[in-house]
């Protein structure tokens, strides 16, 4: 008999949800995380994601998503942790765009509420939105704070009797027998079962997939609000603007509680383009001098009255797919791993549903959660659109 029945190398966001979904089922687990838990190195630092369910990225993922709700939900209740944050999404652009067109069919396609905002300078003052562009809002989406959701997820699995080993690196695993077997900075240990969630490292841990992905620096930054008041919800929601120039950008409302850095004051903002490709060993750290105009642009256009002087910037991880699809299924070539990768940016308010269709894959083999179209075999079968 191995020591586990499942190994997960890498605890960030999806590491946490499966090893919290494999406790409760009873499993014996092992995660093994190279810094601590939860850490800011990787994709999933900078306190905030957002949670929305009309996905333009694609109708398909619409059905995880109200999954993934619940799942946060259950978090929540289970743990008493706050972790989500219902402020509704406010998404703006050209009506001819990607942002509208697209959020709108993917709601259409699964009945999701979303309403036209036909005043929106009187509803929404704080933002400067082009008199051309359409509005819609969202009210069931918000935002998942993000670092507190992994602390959350880890406290549950280990409660259920998981054992977390923080700052304890994966060097090596191999398959051995029906199983496998996994050599870190500090031992040896084998499972039935290896469950990979690695993010921007995992090309590291499965060379296979290593010409699929590619880790990137991305940037967010913090703006001192002009009229704090004016920037909180229901005036102030999450948002998405589509810029024809500069691609998405997006931000929060201003957020209680504590930060990891208080610098970070004031409101978050971000622009979702893949930034430039990197070694996740070795990022940059961020300055506001050097990364400030990644962003700055969107400050100034949409949120011109509100928008005082940056106040701190982080730099974290994409790993993006071909296709800006995830990945997540049996490992290619392997018959005793599982993978989720490749969230392009996308992937965090997944992680309640990613981190069960892991835990299904590999006690089941197999599971009736609709991931199908996120196959990381589907390159090889249909050429690479997801
Ligand atoms: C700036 C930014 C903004 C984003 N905004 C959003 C958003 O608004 N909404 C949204 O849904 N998503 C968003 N995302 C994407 C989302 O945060 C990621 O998809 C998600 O965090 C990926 O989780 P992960 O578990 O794959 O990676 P991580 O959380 O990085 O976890 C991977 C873990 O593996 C560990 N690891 C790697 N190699 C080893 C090894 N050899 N041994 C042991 N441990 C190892 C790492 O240390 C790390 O903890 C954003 C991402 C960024 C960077």
């Amino acid at each position: 008999m191995t020591e586990y029945d499942a190994i997960v190398i890498g605890v960030g966001a999806m590491g946490a949800a499966a090893c919290a979904h494999l406790a409760a089922r009873g499993a014996r687990v092992l995660g093994l995380e190279r810094f601590a838990i939860p850490h800011e190195h990787g994709s999933s630092g900078g306190d905030t994601r957002l949670f929305r369910t009309a996905y333009f990225e694609h109708p398909d993922y619409v059905p995880l998503l109200r999954r993934a709700r619940a799942g946060w939900e259950h978090l929540e209740s289970r743990t008493g942790a706050r972790v989500f944050d219902e402020t509704g999404v406010l998404y703006a652009g050209p009506p001819d765009g990607e942002l509208i067109p697209a959020t709108e069919s993917s709601a259409r396609a699964y009945g999701v509420e979303v309403e036209e905002v036909a005043d929106a300078p009187s509803r929404h003052p704080a933002f400067r939105i082009p008199g051309e562009y359409r509005v819609l809002f969202e009210p069931g989406a918000g935002f998942v704070r993000s670092l507190a959701a992994i602390r959350a997820f880890a406290g549950a699995a280990r409660a259920d009797g998981a054992e977390l080993h923080e700052g304890e690196r994966v060097v090596e695993w191999e398959e051995r027998g029906a199983g496998v077997r996994v050599r870190t900075d500090a031992g040896a240990y084998e499972a039935n079962r290896l469950v990979l969630t690695a993010g921007a490292w995992t090309p590291q841990v499965a060379p296979g997939l290593a010409g699929r992905l590619t880790p990137t620096r991305q940037v967010v930054g913090w703006v001192e609000p002009r009229a704090p008041s004016a920037c909180v919800p229901p005036a102030f929601p999450c948002w998405a603007i589509e810029d024809p120039e500069d691609g998405l950008y997006y931000g929060f409302p201003l957020v209680d509680g504590p930060s990891t850095d208080p610098a970070r004051r004031g409101l978050k903002i971000g622009r979702h383009v893949p930034g430039p490709p990197i070694d996740p060993d070795h990022v940059a750290p961020a300055s506001i001098a050097g990364d400030e105009p990644h962003f700055r642009r969107g400050v100034e256009r949409y949120l011109g009255a509100v928008g005082g002087v940056t106040t701190a910037v982080t730099a974290c991880l994409y790993t993006m797919s071909p296709d800006g699809h995830f990945m997540v299924g049996p490992l290619p070539d392997h018959d005793a791993a599982v993978v989720a990768c490749g969230f392009s940016g996308h992937g965090f308010k997944f992680a309640p549903v990613i981190g069960e269709a892991l835990a299904d894959l590999a006690l089941e083999g197999r599971t009736e959660l609709p991931v199908g179209f996120l196959s990381p075999l589907r390159g090889d079968r249909a050429g690479g659109a997801a």
